[in-house]
């Protein structure tokens, strides 16, 4: 029964492929504003922000970034203190042990092997100490440089909603992606998606009736 009606919402939808186009278009211009919302002013900036944001809120990751960012400005700065005292300036992000040495190892590595730049490939990204696969796409994404599609918990959430993918692991839910959407879209369509699912497609309570994406969706509630 169940699954019956799944296959009929699908049906009621269409393929994918061909929904993908309006699905960003509209999403596009509901979220005009939709953008990450992590401050920084440089490449370096970015990453350190990206790499505080684990397990914590954006509005919180600026908040502490603001002073940070007066007294670390280059990569040797960050090696220049004790760790002691780098765990202190990022404490108020919580894990603020492991955020500190990941920190410190990372900008070891960007004066080692990088000139002290951060790199823009996803393989030398990943190589920096306590970068994943997300913080990479992310950093590469917001440089301009997108190599994959970021996948959350809203993103992950929506794809299955929107039928974009019946996977679970981020991994091969990034795979699906991936194939579906427009590469000029990698780095925007995450964003998009994240606005939508705090806006509207709520994890609890998707208001579906206020949704561009109604006809479009074969997890509707019609
Ligand atoms: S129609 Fe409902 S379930 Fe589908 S994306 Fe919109 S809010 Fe989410």
């Amino acid at each position: 029964m169940a699954r019956s009606y799944v296959a009929e919402a699908r049906r009621r939808v269409g393929p994918k492929k061909e929904r993908i186009g309006p699905i960003v278009e509209r999403l596009a211009a509901e979220h005009a504003d939709a953008a990450i919302a992590l401050r920084f002013r440089s490449p370096l900036e970015l990453l350190v922000s990206v790499l505080l944001s684990a397990q914590t809120t954006d509005v919180n990751v600026n908040r502490v970034t603001e002073r940070l960012f007066e007294k670390y400005r280059r990569p040797e700065d960050y090696l220049a203190v004790p760790q002691a005292e780098l765990e202190r300036d990022v404490y108020a992000t919580g894990f603020y042990r492991q955020k500190a040495k990941a920190l410190r190892g990372t900008m070891r590595l960007l004066l080692e092997e990088f000139d002290g730049e951060v790199p823009r490939r996803l393989d030398e990204l990943m190589r920096l100490p306590g970068v994943a696969r997300k913080t990479a796409n992310v950093v590469a994404a917001e440089l301009g440089e997108a190599q994959g599609v970021v996948v959350d918990t809203h993103v992950r959430r929506l794809s299955q909603r929107l039928g974009l993918t019946r996977q679970e692991d981020p991994v091969k839910i990034e795979r699906d992606l991936v194939r579906l959407v427009p590469r000029a879209d990698w780095g925007r369509f995450p964003h998009l998606l994240i606005w939508h699912g705090r806006r509207v497609c709520d994890a609890r309570r998707p208001r579906c009736e206020n949704c561009v994406l109604m006809d479009l969706c074969p997890s509707a509630r019609v």
